[in-house]
């Protein structure tokens, strides 16, 4: 099994890499943005809840992201080789509680690719989106609201995954093409 993490800023490029690792290796996606936008748009009792947080750029709390999760993979049985984790953990708390999901299901976590982009091309590539997303947290203070939040919750992340060896970085700015094709290789490398 290939489990892995796609980590990094807000606009560093997880969802676009996500859909290639995807193809290129057989793997389940999941995403917790978009497993929230889901509950929000739905108008289920946990969008509800979700909305709060999310219009803000404030992370939802733990239990509710982890709980859908655990039910996504849980109900997962066979026909894939792998999961790919997009947008969780993004806290401490997620990445202790993933890992012992993935102990319950005899699975674990095999590597943590760090999406390396600097700040004002991230604002760039933001801004940009906002223009077609209509996403309601894609506006100028809130994305400033969401790098804070990234730096101080879910770097800690980061440091957990280097401690079990399974960090890898990887330079986000050259072209999708080509930041797969370092992503793809750190795969293959890790599979030999
Ligand atoms: P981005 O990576 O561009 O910030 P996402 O779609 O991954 O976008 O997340 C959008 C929002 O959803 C976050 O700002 C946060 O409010 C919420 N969210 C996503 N993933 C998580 C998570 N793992 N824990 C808590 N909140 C989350």
């Amino acid at each position: 099994m290939l489990n892995i993490i796609i980590f990094g800023a807000p606009g560093c490029g997880k969802g676009t890499q996500s859909e290639l690792l995807i193809e290129a290796f057989n793997l389940r996606h999941i995403s917790a943005g978009q497993l929230l936008r889901e509950e929000i748009a739905a108008n289920t009792e946990v969008g509800r809840e979700a909305e709060k947080y999310v219009s803000k750029g404030h992370l939802v709390p733990d239990n509710m992201i982890n709980g859908i999760i655990e039910n996504i993979v849980c109900g997962w049985k066979n026909g894939f080789s792998g999961i790919i984790f997009d947008g969780y953990p993004r806290t401490l708390g997620q990445a202790e509680e993933l890992e012992k999901i993935m102990d319950k299901l005899n699975k674990s976590t095999s590597l943590l690719i760090d999406l390396r982009v600097p700040e004002e091309e991230l604002i760039k590539r933001l801004l940009s989106r906002a223009k077609t997303s209509g996403r309601s947290d894609d506006n100028i203070d809130i994305i400033r609201n969401r790098f804070k939040i990234y730096e101080s919750e879910t770097r800690p992340v980061m440091d957990f995954y280097k401690s079990l060896g399974k960090y890898h970085a990887v330079e986000g700015l050259s072209s999708v093409e080509g930041v797969f094709a370092n992503i793809k290789e750190k795969i293959e490398s890790l599979k030999r």
